[in-house]
């Protein structure tokens, strides 16, 4: 690519690379804290920092628009003068060889210097690679093009398949059956979000969307897609060709790393940072989705958190950073995943569990699993159980626990069950 730096816009305060969840945030968090040099956000989409989870909920069942993704108003940028650059993709950055500050180049040749740096990228969808995948109605769901090209499909569609049963395939297979679609979802693990729940979560899962309607196969892989310009079909290992009009591809994310490697910071899956989000260059800092983090509990793993939630805190911590300021308290991790009526809310990390516990009846479509390691409580799935989810969250934030013996007790609240490590059950209710 050739670059133009005939235009050179001077920047004196902080550049954020990616006008999403996290980049807004940062940019809020900066002006929250007194920050009053110039922010300047680069934003490769058409538009302002919008929600993406509506995108396969509520946006793709068609009760909302557009128009009410926005994270903040446009008269917000302007009045917190943030310089929101929407449209505008960062092709290259350079850092000066002082270590301070640096110029990023634009696609249309502008060139933005800076003196603070932060990379909020986030990630694209992981695609097929096999034949046929360049067909016509093959579908994945990231962005708001995605997302309407996506619903205006549905709109005619008759015969749905879904390849990946993790969250995001859930719910547009979710959104799909709503509209009285046939609709298969195949997934080459032998459950449905094999890598981040425990087999009940999973089989309860397969179980109520099989009610609803959706069919299931389960340790398939997709090895073709058929059809000449338009998809017709989905062909699995065994042979077997699923009919389909319209095929939705959720299998993971790929994080945007390739301003990283220019800069030449450590990326493994992701950039990597440390607890203050600071990457392997100390003047740079990034969050969000494209980033892999230590692990809370056990900093020598890396872990990335594709959340709502972690965009936010992590874009909180970038703020302080290069602000110079304290790091805010450690966060716990949550998620959601809303699948047509079933709403599951996660707490904490289960990775590296070594026992569980249900509470409730996964029959009556509301129940929590809750997770341990070493006898302490590490996480939690709730399923339509928002007041689970909520002591669950509070307990790990205060770093107590909830004994698994007492956890299965529906007659206490798990609100009630809370309690320091190592302290001693109460009399009466020792198992
Ligand atoms: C369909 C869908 C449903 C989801 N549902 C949930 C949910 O229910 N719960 C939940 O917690 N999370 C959910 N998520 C995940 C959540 O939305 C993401 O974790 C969050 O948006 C990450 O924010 P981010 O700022 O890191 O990345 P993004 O929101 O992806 O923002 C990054 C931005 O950077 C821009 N960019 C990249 N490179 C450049 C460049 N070189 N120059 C300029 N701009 C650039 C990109 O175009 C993008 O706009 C969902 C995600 C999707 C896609």
């Amino acid at each position: 690519m050739t670059l133009l730096t005939n235009s050179v816009t001077a920047c004196t305060g902080t550049l954020i690379v990616g006008a999403g969840q996290a980049g807004l945030q940062l940019a809020v968090s900066l002006r929250e804290n007194g920050y009053s040099a110039p922010i300047t956000i680069a934003g490769a989409e058409p538009w302002g920092a919008y929600q993406r989870p509506p995108l396969s909920k509520s946006f793709l069942n068609g009760d909302v628009d557009e128009d009410n993704l926005s994270l903040r108003a446009t008269d917000f940028y302007t009045e917190n003068a943030i310089d929101a650059r929407i449209g505008t993709r960062i092709w290259d950055i350079r850092l000066a060889a002082s270590g301070r500050g640096g110029e990023a180049f634009t696609g249309d040749g502008r060139v933005l210097g800076f003196e603070k740096l932060a990379l909020t990228t986030g990630s694209r969808p992981r695609r097929l690679t096999i034949p046929g995948a360049d067909l016509t109605g093959v579908c994945y769901l990231r962005s708001i093009p995605d997302a309407t090209h996506l619903r205006t499909l549905l709109g005619v569609a008759h015969t749905v398949v879904v390849i990946g049963g993790g969250f995001i395939g859930l719910e547009a297979a979710a959104a799909a059956r709503r509209r009285g679609l046939d609709v298969t979802l195949v997934e080459s693990y032998g459950r449905l979000l094999q890598r981040v729940v425990a087999p009940p979560v999973s089989a309860f899962y397969r179980g109520a969307h099989d009610r609803r309607g959706v069919h299931f196969r389960l340790g398939s892989g997709v090895i073709a897609l058929h059809g000449d310009e338009r998809v017709t079909g989905v062909e699995l290992s065994d042979g077997t060709v699923l009919p389909a009009d319209v095929v939705i591809v959720g299998i993971g994310v790929e994080p945007r790393i390739e301003l990283a490697h220019r800069l030449g910071l450590t990326c493994s899956r992701g950039i990597v940072v440390d607890e203050s989000a600071r990457t392997s260059n100390p003047t740079v800092v990034a969050a969000g989705d494209c980033t892999v983090q230590p692990h809370p509990q056990h900093p020598d793993t890396l872990v990335s958190l594709e959340s709502v939630q972690n965009a936010v805190d992590q874009a909180k911590v970038a703020a302080a950073t290069l602000l110079g300021r304290n790091r805010p308290p450690t966060t716990v991790p949550w998620f959601w995943s809303d699948q047509g009526d079933l709403k599951l809310q996660i707490a904490g990390l289960s990775t590296g569990f070594d026992d569980f516990v249900v509470r409730g009846e996964p029959d009556s479509e509301s129940f929590s699993v809750l997770y341990y390691r070493d006898g302490h409580l590490i996480a939690a799935d709730a399923v339509n159980r928002p007041h689970d989810f909520m002591a669950v969250k509070r307990a790990l934030s205060l770093g107590s626990t909830i004994p698994s013996e007492e956890a299965t007790n529906t007659d206490f609240t798990l609100k009630a069950l809370i309690r320091a490590v190592d302290a001693p059950l109460p009399a009466g209710r020792r198992p």
